[in-house]
């Protein structure tokens, strides 16, 4: 019997090489496996990176934690009030309750669908504190604008660039920004991986210093700290009820290489991007904005949407995608349409016409270093058939 379909083709994967796995049995084999000289080289290489001398790199296990960290010690609390967009991903908004802060979603730029400078002017109140702008697909936000904004009114900025390691904004690498600080993510699926990891950026010495105290349970030393200082000491002082948010040095391990190919990676979904591109020239509908010239996309997410005169719906390409043994996603399902964000804000897609618009015609392609060029084809003639 012949079964001529091909296998099923993802929607994600981690390209996770030999140097990589050669770094995690070392680590594994030097008996130091959590937080360590790994996790330590993580961060030093992460501002080399980075290039700018001026930042302060703090490794965590989750951007998740890191984003947390940072609201933490910016002071964010009961009372305040932090905006942020309604098309991302929960782990943004959701750091702001942990803090017992309120969340105030705006609208994004339908173009771009970053979150809208002007909608976040307008969200602004009294008690609003901190914007967290995300670069959502990896496209840099309007930072210039955003950062405007906040100077103008006193706000905090932390970026979540989960989706950003490499973007650029006017030249300059997303986490050499402006902002108070800057969260990556090395999630599964993100543009490097640690398994799980994060990391927040700063230029804030005060800042980086509390969120490694509280990445830690609130210890002013750590345990790399303690046993490997000159003057070994079982002695530590806890300062506040911290939190566990520590990267372990076999997910530091992973980051080491995977920093490094972060440039060729980059490069790889962009080529997969431009493909698409030409490919969907035709098709009735709405290809990813470009970034301006001379910026980088990260081009975490390859984001297509259906155009007015499309010939079946979101809903129905997905399921002929799959049919095709072709794995898709939907970024995001607006916060305002889930029941905790819409029942606590009582919030309705009327008041988030953009982003709402987007996400009833969007899907996300696969684009991912692992894809060959067959893979490439093979889901771009899949999106003509379905839509030619
Ligand atoms: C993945 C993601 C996060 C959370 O990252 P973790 O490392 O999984 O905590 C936050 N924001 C956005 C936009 C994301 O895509």
């Amino acid at each position: 019997m012949s079964d001529a379909s091909p296998p099923f083709l993802p929607f994600a994967l981690p390209e996770i090489g030999d140097d990589e796995i050669a770094e995690v049995v070392d680590t594994l084999r030097s008996g130091w496996v959590t937080t360590g000289p790994k996790a330590r080289r993580f961060e030093a290489d992460f501002a080399a990176f980075l290039g700018d001398p001026g930042l302060h790199c703090v490794a965590v296990n989750s951007a998740t934690a890191g984003l947390h960290l940072a609201l933490e010690a910016l002071g964010i609390a009961p009372g305040d009030e932090v905006i942020t967009t309604t098309h991302t991903f929960t782990a943004t908004a959701e750091v702001v309750r942990y803090l017992g802060a309120d969340v105030k979603l705006v609208d994004v730029d339908p173009a771009t669908l970053n979150i809208d400078p002007a909608a976040v002017e307008a969200a602004i109140t009294p008690r609003t504190k901190a914007l967290i702008p995300v670069h959502y697909a990896g496209l840099a936000a309007d930072m210039p604008a955003l950062l405007a904004v906040a100077r103008r009114h006193g706000l905090k900025v932390v970026e979540d660039a989960a989706h950003a390691l490499p973007t650029t904004c006017g030249g300059a690498l997303v986490g050499t920004l402006a902002s108070d600080a800057t969260v990556f993510s090395f999630y599964a699926n993100k543009t490097i991986t640690t398994g799980e990891g994060g990391m927040l950026v700063t230029r804030d010495a005060a800042l980086a210093k509390r969120a490694q105290v509280m990445r830690l349970h609130g210890m002013n030393r750590d345990a790399f700290d303690r046993f490997t200082a000159k003057v070994p000491s079982w002695y530590y002082e806890i300062v506040a009820p911290g939190f566990k948010y520590n990267l372990t040095d076999i997910a530091a391990a992973l980051g080491l290489h995977q920093l490094k190919k972060a440039h060729a990676f980059r490069e790889r979904r962009a080529a997969i991007a431009a493909r698409y591109d030409a490919a969907f020239a035709d098709l009735p509908v709405l290809r990813p904005p470009q970034p301006r010239a001379g910026d980088l996309h990260a081009w975490h997410l390859y984001v297509l949407r259906l155009a007015d005169g499309a010939p079946c719906t979101r809903d129905e390409l997905v399921e002929r995608l799959f049919a095709a043994g072709i794995g898709c996603s939907v970024h995001y399902i607006p916060l305002h349409l889930h029941p905790y964000w819409r029942e606590r804000y009582v919030l309705t897609p009327a008041m988030f016409p953009h982003s709402q618009r987007a996400y009833e015609r969007m899907l996300s392609l696969p684009i991912y270093t692992r894809m060959d060029d067959a893979d490439v084809e093979r889901v771009a003639a899949a999106v003509r058939t379905a839509l030619g």
